[in-house]
């Protein structure tokens, strides 16, 4: 009995480090009464041109913490047809069976491959992927409308090597985007794909009210192009009624989504703001002789990078610091004599509210009951 008991007690403390440290890894916490989810909606497998069978998806996003994920092969791209037989739903059809009863919600979408214009369009919540199966584009878009897709238009600054355009790393919106766009089927955009951010992309986004969108567009093993170089997959983070499809998909239609790419957040201020006072917290403030002691802490798996535009220097920070993922500390504020309350004032350099600015975010600091640290906190 007491065996049993010593091995429940180890299982136990094993698994319940195992899972802290799993959902740990990439936590953004929910703001605004919606769940924060974290998706990826651009992946390939074996069934177009990725190099992985559809189950390691699954796996790989389980163990990246995300909450959703969708797989579009590319339509008219079957480079192992050889191998495997050609059908567009397949894919999704392995991937949902792996996923069952693991929290992840798999979408079934496709790729819709055409050269420029109008370029790649990847659409989700697909019924039948197949019937989207055409050289005909227009047919294609239609096909995908029916079903109730939601449409994105992937990495516009890539143009088919046999297309007329210059491959010169800026987006063209030309008249056959304007036609899609004026019928409804660019619904989203990629303002992150993969390792490049397209400006132009964000920009349209923000002026046309488009949602926005950060997918790794991966084909190999994810670990062999993220983790192996040290580098963080984009996600694009959805902020969703329920954890469910429907749920995403109403967020996607209501442009609720902020992009995460590398160290950066790139969304609309009505999302960043909160996010931000939901991630960077103030308490315990206290003072020690006249300088001002405030906990900083961040609660998120992702660094905030603060530039101090307030009336106020710090003790033990320069203007621009980084609060770390997870990080906490007592920051000395010169306030110059003791005050009841005061403001910090930020510039947060890597949460983008537009391709030129940053968001700007203010901290209430209201004295507290709680004891100084005193000089020591800063040694
Ligand atoms: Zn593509
Ligand atoms: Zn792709």
């Amino acid at each position: 009995m007491k065996i049993l008991l010593i091995t429940l007690f180890i299982f136990l403390s094993v698994f319940s480090s195992y899972s802290q440290k799993q959902s740990k890894e990439k936590h953004i916490p929910d703001i605004l009464g919606y769940h924060t989810l974290k998706c990826d909606f651009h992946m390939h497998t074996i069934f177009s041109d990725g190099k992985v069978w559809p189950t390691v998806r699954v796996t790989e996003a389980l163990k990246e913490g995300l909450d959703a994920i969708a797989l579009t092969d590319h339509i008219g791209i079957s480079k192992r047809v050889k191998d495997v037989n050609k059908n567009l739903n397949r894919a999704y059809e392995i991937a949902v069976q792996e996923a069952e009863n693991s929290g992840l919600i798999v979408i079934k979408g496709a790729e819709l491959t055409y050269h420029s214009p109008p370029g790649h369009f990847n659409a989700l919540f697909l019924r039948d992927a197949q019937k989207l199966d055409t050289t005909d584009f227009w047919y294609a878009f239609e096909e995908a409308k029916k079903q109730g897709a939601f449409l994105i238009w992937n990495h516009s600054i890539w143009k088919a090597p046999d297309s007329t355009f210059i491959q010169n790393g800026i987006a063209e919106w030309t008249n056959t985007h304007t036609k899609l766009f004026n019928k409804g089927m660019i619904m989203g955009m990629e303002v992150v794909n993969g390792q490049k951010y397209c400006i132009e992309a964000h920009q349209w986004c923000l002026e046309k009210n488009i949602t926005m969108f950060g997918n790794s567009d991966i084909h190999q093993p994810i670990t062999f192009d993220y983790q192996d170089k040290n580098r963080t997959r984009p996600l694009t983070l959805v902020f969703a009624k329920e954890k469910t499809e429907s749920a995403i998909k109403e967020a996607l239609l209501q442009k609720r989504t902020v992009v995460w790419f590398n160290n950066s957040l790139i969304g609309k201020e009505e999302f960043l703001t909160p996010l931000l006072h939901s991630i960077v917290s103030v308490s315990d403030v206290a003072y020690y002789e006249d300088v001002a002691e405030v906990r900083l802490k961040n609660n998120s798996a992702f660094d905030m990078i603060l530039a101090n535009i307030g009336d106020y220097s710090f003790i033990n920070r320069t203007r621009i610091f980084t609060l770390k993922a997870g990080e906490e500390f007592i920051l000395g504020v010169k306030t110059g004599e003791q005050l009841n309350k005061f403001k910090l004032k930020f510039k947060i350099l890597n949460l983008l509210v537009s391709t030129e600015q940053s968001l700007i975010g203010e901290f209430e600091c209201k004295l507290g009951n709680k004891k100084a640290v005193g000089r020591k906190a800063y040694k």
